[in-house]
């Protein structure tokens, strides 16, 4: 089974690293696609999701790599945020992530509400201390709650797990990588996931079930060298 990973970044915003070199890692790593979800907002949308359309055309003629373009909306008022992942999808972007309540940032109440009730959303990324009320929302519109390697956002990684154990909610796993060495692999992948206090049945159930029910949703088939 390879290995997935929905939310990672590049010089297209705040990354230390052009798309194809993360995407060579990518590939070294034993990743079945290479998913570029630069942050956007507003003002930015417009401009970006071209840019990262552009590289994972550049990606797949390069490596011998599916290459999905996505986004991370981050910084975008919680009532802005359907509006957003609208346009974002209207331009390109295949998997909306969504910046959601982390403790590691200054959290916009009212966002990870706003983000599990939008069918545009695929994921709810690095959530903090997640409610009921929103991991239920996003349970029932079939988004993934987003269990993070990232620093100070995968400080609740624990609450996180538990919360969605409980309430049936899907869990995903994302590197949120800035550059190379951040990005995932299989040990790293199966360690973390055992550290956000899940059982080993279950941290197996979302390695692998939850990239093929994230593609599956949007209809993305993931074949050699190209993704459709
Ligand atoms: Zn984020
Ligand atoms: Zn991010």
């Amino acid at each position: 089974m390879p290995l997935f990973d929905f939310h990672t970044h590049t010089t297209i915003s705040d990354g230390h690293a052009a798309p194809l070199v993360m995407a060579r890692r990518c590939l070294e790593n034993g990743y079945g696609a290479y998913v570029c979800s630069d942050h956007v907002d507003e003002a930015s949308v417009e401009r970006r999701v071209p840019e990262i359309v552009a590289a994972c055309r550049e990606v797949e003629r390069e490596l011998d790599l599916p290459a999905i373009p996505a986004v991370e909306v981050t910084r975008v008022a919680p009532e802005r945020v359907a509006v957003v992942a609208a346009r974002a999808r209207s331009l390109g972007a295949l998997l909306v992530v969504v910046h959601g309540e982390t403790l590691g940032d200054f959290p916009q109440p009212g966002l990870n509400l706003a983000a599990a009730r939008c069918p545009d959303v695929d994921i709810l990324g690095h959530p903090g201390l997640i409610s009921h009320e929103a991991a239920e929302a996003a349970r029932e519109n079939g988004i993934h709650l987003e269990i993070s390697a990232a620093g100070l956002h995968g400080l609740t990684n624990g609450h996180v797990a538990k919360v969605a154990v409980s309430l049936g909610a899907h869990l995903v796993l994302d590197s949120d990588a800035h550059r190379p060495e951040a990005l995932l692999t299989a040990q790293r992948a199966q360690s973390l996931l055992e550290g956000s206090g899940l059982e080993l049945e279950a941290a197996l159930r979302v390695a692998e079930s939850a990239p093929l029910r994230i593609l599956a949703r949007r209809g993305i088939v993931i074949s050699q060298g190209a993704t459709s």
